[in-house]
């Protein structure tokens, strides 16, 4: 069989693209590795227009519903869903049909078109402790953890336009925010900068390469040594926020003559 569509990622993107396909009535395969996407592991997620409140695990649930009731195993017999659950894709090719998507488990689907809704992923902060510290004051979403940090003084990584904004978010209810840059000029834009580290309870501090997040159970500091005199510095801080990039899960589309996609 030739699908019209495969769907390849089971967070929001997928999810809500999957209903779409089952409504428009095209043959469609949707493969995820899992269900609800990146933000599965939230306790809480405030912003979902419609739910005052609810945890990334609910948030996966309600999407896994909402599909498999548009599936053919689902209420609607006629449709022309089917669902992968808990596969991966490993590799797209050209194909006469269009396109052969292969899967972990070594299975292969043909299809006309693909849709690649598999995410991306933060881009890590390598220094000593970062990874024990991740969500005990260490995070990468200040839309999510951000009002956590009420009154306190946080330290934002990152001096792209995600740092500046991601300060300028956080400078309305935190004490002082300090961000920290690998470089001695921000990549943020100009207009971004200038007003972001105009309010008085911003600072920026630049050429510098962190070195060790502090704290026991929850972070307390942050450890950066300065790339002009070489001399260690230590900034207090209750949270850290780091906007270093993202790095998309598309391994598995890389091809010699890419120009296809
Ligand atoms: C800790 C955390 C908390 C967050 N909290 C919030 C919040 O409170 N509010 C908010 O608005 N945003 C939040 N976000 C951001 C939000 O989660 C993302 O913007 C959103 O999930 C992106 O959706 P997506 O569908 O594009 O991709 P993703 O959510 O990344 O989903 C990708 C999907 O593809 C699947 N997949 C990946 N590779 C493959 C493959 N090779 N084969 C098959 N399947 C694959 C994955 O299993 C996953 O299901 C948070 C992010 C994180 C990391």
């Amino acid at each position: 069989m030739v699908y019209d569509l495969i769907i390849i990622g089971g967070g929001p993107a997928g999810a809500a693209a999957a209903v779409y396909a089952s409504r428009k009535r095209l043959q469609t395969l949707f493969i995820t590795a899992e269900w609800g996407g990146q933000s599965v592991v939230s306790e809480k997620i405030y912003n979902w227009i419609g739910t005052t409140s609810l945890s990334g695990n609910e948030l996966a649930e309600n999407f896994k519903k909402h599909v498999l009731a548009n599936a053919e195993s689902g209420e609607n017999k006629s449709s022309t869903l089917k669902i992968k659950e808990g596969e991966k894709v490993n590799a797209i090719e050209k194909n006469d049909a269009g396109f052969k998507v292969k899967t972990e488990t070594s299975e292969e689907f043909l299809t006309k078109t693909i849709l690649i809704t598999s995410g991306s992923g933060r881009r890590k902060l390598v220094a000593k402790n970062a990874d024990r510290l991740e969500h005990k004051g260490l995070t990468y979403c200040a839309s999510c953890d951000g009002p956590l940090f009420s009154g306190m003084d946080v330290a934002v990584v990152g001096g792209g336009n995600a740092g500046f904004e991601t300060a300028a978010q956080l400078l309305a209810y935190c004490k002082s925010v300090t961000l920290l840059n690998r470089s001695d000029t921000f990549r943020a834009d100009e207009i971004t900068v200038l007003k972001v580290l105009k309010n008085p309870k911003m600072k920026a501090i630049k050429n510098i390469d962190i070195l060790e997040v502090k704290g026991d159970k929850f972070v307390e500091g942050i450890v950066y040594k300065e790339k002009a005199t070489g001399k260690k510095m230590e900034l207090k801080a209750t949270g850290i926020f780091v906007e270093i990039g993202q790095i998309p899960n598309t391994g598995f589309a890389k091809e010699p003559d890419w120009d296809y996609f």
